[in-house]
C-alpha cells in the first residue's frame, strides 16, 4: 500500500507487482515456518493462497519464477534441516486452533476465487460493449451521415458484388442513377439546412419503397444509387417509376410552402461480362437523357 500510495508501482509494467508481492509474502511465510516451525502447517497453506491470488496476474513466466524461488526456499527447509514442522492437534484447544486455521485460509481462497470470478465477468462485460462498440463503428463507416443511405464507398462495393451474384446465377440486374431536379434552386429558394432536411426526407421515402433486397446509397451530393437485384429493364423501370410518383406526390409544402420535389433517374440492366464502369455509365446517360427530356421522368439505357 506504500509503494501504491508513493506511485512506485507506476514505474513497472505490472502496477500491481505480482512476482514481487508473491516472492515478499512467500519469503515472510518461510521466515514465519522457521521462527515457529510447531505450527508450520498455518505458514505452508497460506502458500497456496500467496499462489491463488497470484494465478489470477502472473503470466505464465513469472509464475514460473516465483514457484522456482519458492522451491530455493523450501528446499532447505524441508531437506537440510532438521526442524519439526508441525500441525499441533495434541488438545481440544490445539484442534480447534488448527481447524480455524485452515477454515480462515479456505474462506480467503474463497475470496480470492470471487475476485477471480468478477474480474472474468468484467472482462466479458468490456469485450461485449467492445465488440457493440466496433460493430457500430463498422456500420457509421457504411452510412452516409447527411441521409443513412450506404456511403460512396459501400454501395460501390455493394455494385460489385452485385456484379458478380448476377454473373454466378444467371439472373438479372439493374441499377437507376437518381438525380433530384432542380436542387440547386431548392437550396437557392430555400436554404441549404432546408435542402439537406429534403435529401433526408428523400432518403427516408426511398428506405420506405424499396425491397429489403435492394440497396441505396448516396452516390454523391443530390444523387443517389439505387441496385436492384433480379430486376430486369422493364420491372426496374416501373419501379422507378413508382418511386418517382411516390416523390413527386409528397407534400413536400410541410418544409415551406410551394415546394416541389422531384426526380429524375436513368435505368440500366448488366449486360453479360460488362464491367462496373460501363454500367454505371449508361445509367449515366439515361439519366442525362431523362434530364434533357424534361425531367421528373425515368428513362432506361
Ligand atoms: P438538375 O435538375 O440538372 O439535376 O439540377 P440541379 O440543380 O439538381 O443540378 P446541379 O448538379 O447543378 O446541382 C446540385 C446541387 O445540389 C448543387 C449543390 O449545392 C446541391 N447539393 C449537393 N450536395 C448537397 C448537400 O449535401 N446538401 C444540400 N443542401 N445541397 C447539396
Ligand atoms: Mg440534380
Ligand atoms: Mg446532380
Amino acid at each position: 500500500m506504500i509503494l501504491s500510495e508513493a506511485h512506485v508501482n507506476d514505474r513497472f509494467e505490472d502496477h500491481y507487482l505480482t512476482i514481487y508481492q508473491v516472492g515478499g509474502h512467500v519469503v515472510l511465510q518461510l521466515c514465519f515456518l522457521l521462527a515457529a516451525p510447531e505450527i508450520g502447517f498455518t505458514f505452508l497453506s497460506v502458500v497456496f493462497l500467496i499462489f491463488g491470488f497470484g494465478a489470477l496476474r502472473m503470466t505464465s513466466r513469472q509464475a514460473l519464477i516465483a514457484w522456482t524461488l519458492t522451491i530455493a526456499g523450501m528446499t532447505p527447509v524441508f531437506l537440510f534441516s532438521q526442524t519439526p514442522i508441525g500441525m499441533p492437534v495434541a488438545t481440544p484447544v490445539e484442534r480447534i486452533a488448527a481447524m480455524l486455521s485452515f477454515v480462515l485460509t479456505i474462506g480467503q481462497c474463497a475470496f480470492v476465487g470471487l475476485y477471480g470470478s468478477s474480474m472474468r465477468k468484467m472482462l466479458y462485460d468490456r469485450s461485449s460493449e467492445l465488440k457493440a462498440a466496433n460493430k457500430r463503428i463498422e456500420e457509421l463507416a457504411e452510412l452516409d451521415e447527411l441521409t443513412g443511405a450506404s456511403n460512396r464507398r459501400s454501395i460501390m462495393r455493394a455494385l460489385d458484388e452485385e456484379i458478380d451474384r448476377a454473373g454466378r446465377t444467371n439472373a438479372p440486374c439493374s441499377v437507376a442513377l437518381i438525380d433530384l431536379d432542380w436542387f440547386k434552386r431548392i437550396n437557392d429558394a430555400y436554404g441549404h439546412p432546408t435542402g439537406d432536411e429534403v435529401l433526408r426526407t428523400f432518403a427516408i421515402t426511398m428506405f420506405a419503397n424499396i425491397r429489403s433486397i435492394d440497396r441505396f446509397g448516396r452516390y454523391g451530393g443530390e444523387e443517389f444509387l439505387l441496385l436492384l437485384p433480379d430486376m430486369n429493364t422493364d420491372r426496374a423501370t416501373r419501379a422507378l417509376d413508382r418511386l418517382r410518383m411516390i416523390v413527386a406526390d409528397l407534400d413536400w409544402s410541410a418544409f415551406s410552402p410551394g415546394m416541389k420535389v422531384t426526380m429524375s433517374a436513368g435505368v440500366a440492366t448488366l449486360r453479360p461480362a460488362e464491367n462496373p464502369d460501363t454500367f454505371l455509365a449508361r445509367a449515366d446517360s439515361a439519366l442525362y437523357a431523362a434530364k434533357a427530356r424534361g425531367r421528373n421522368r425515368i428513362t432506361s439505357a
